[in-house]
């Protein structure tokens, strides 16, 4: 479902990505993991072209964008609009916008910019809260929920667009520790409803309890891969040296 090929990017001089490759299959969660500065966001953010990587391939089902092939604009704002449209972004924070209620945020997408049939996307999104945990929220407005509820309305708000693929990048990071628990439960129950995620995340603990696929970024390359007894039993000396540092 996702295949991403020989991914390159550069801040200026910084190399941050140095030929990133990664298959992820349908129904299953990725745990990316790394060191700080290792890359993961980005790799993320280039999925859903919110970077722009110099180089490679990126193919979500049926949409992909070869970023080193010189293509007339117009066809390549057409296969970056088409590649986006295949996923959805949890963000650190929940970017939820502050003027709107929680119903408001999850109508944007679907009626504004999709342009779905209002009644039947309330319907949705009334369903989606519901899956999230968060009956009953609808009117309140972003600031008067906790940072897990404004999380769980994030990721809510992602799969109204009925993405293939949720992308996460370390959802609970600006959560308070009481708060974590109620996020990953949620990312936990998408996991075993059989959603493709892909997750940047810190928790390895969490990660060794969903991940199908685990892959370890290091300086802009996967180090390691496989599945979760990367976490339990890593091969490599740089694996083993930052889980020992963060476990
Ligand atoms: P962390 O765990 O700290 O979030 P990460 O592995 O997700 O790290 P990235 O956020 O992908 O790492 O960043 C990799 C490197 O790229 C870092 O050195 C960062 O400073 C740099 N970088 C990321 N985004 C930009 C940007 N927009 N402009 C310049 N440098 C950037």
């Amino acid at each position: 479902l996702v295949e991403v090929r020989g991914l390159h990017k550069a801040f200026d001089e910084h190399e941050v990505l140095r030929g990133v490759d990664l298959t992820a299959r349908v129904g299953t969660a990725t745990a990316l993991i790394g060191p700080s500065g290792s890359g993961k966001t980005t790799v993320l953010r280039s999925l859903n072209v919110l970077e722009t990587p110099d180089a490679g391939t990126v193919r979500i089902a049926d949409a992909e964008v070869d970023f080193g092939a010189s293509v007339p604009k117009v066809q390549r704002r057409r296969e970056v609009a088409a590649l986006r449209a295949r996923s959805g972004m949890v963000f650190q924070s929940h970017h939820l916008f502050p003027h709107k209620t929680v119903l408001g945020n999850l109508l944007e997408g679907p009626v504004q910019v999709q342009g779905h049939d209002p009644d039947e996307a309330t319907a949705e999104a009334r369903s989606l809260l519901e899956q999230v945990g968060l009956r009953g929220v609808e009117d309140s407005y972003p600031a008067q929920l906790s940072g897990g509820q404004q999380q769980r309305v994030g990721i809510a708000r992602a799969l109204a667009l009925h993405p293939q693929v949720l992308l996460l990048d370390e959802p609970t990071s600006s959560l308070d520790p009481e708060l974590v628990g109620e996020v990953l439960a949620v990312v936990r129950d998408l996991a075993a409803q059989g959603w493709t995620l892909v997750i940047v995340t810190h928790e390895i603990r969490f990660a060794r309890e969903v991940a199908d696929q685990v892959l370890f970024l290091d300086g802009g390359v996967i180090a390691e891969q496989g599945g979760a007894e990367v976490l339990t039993d890593p091969t490599h000396e740089r694996t083993r040296q930052f889980l020992s540092r963060v476990l």
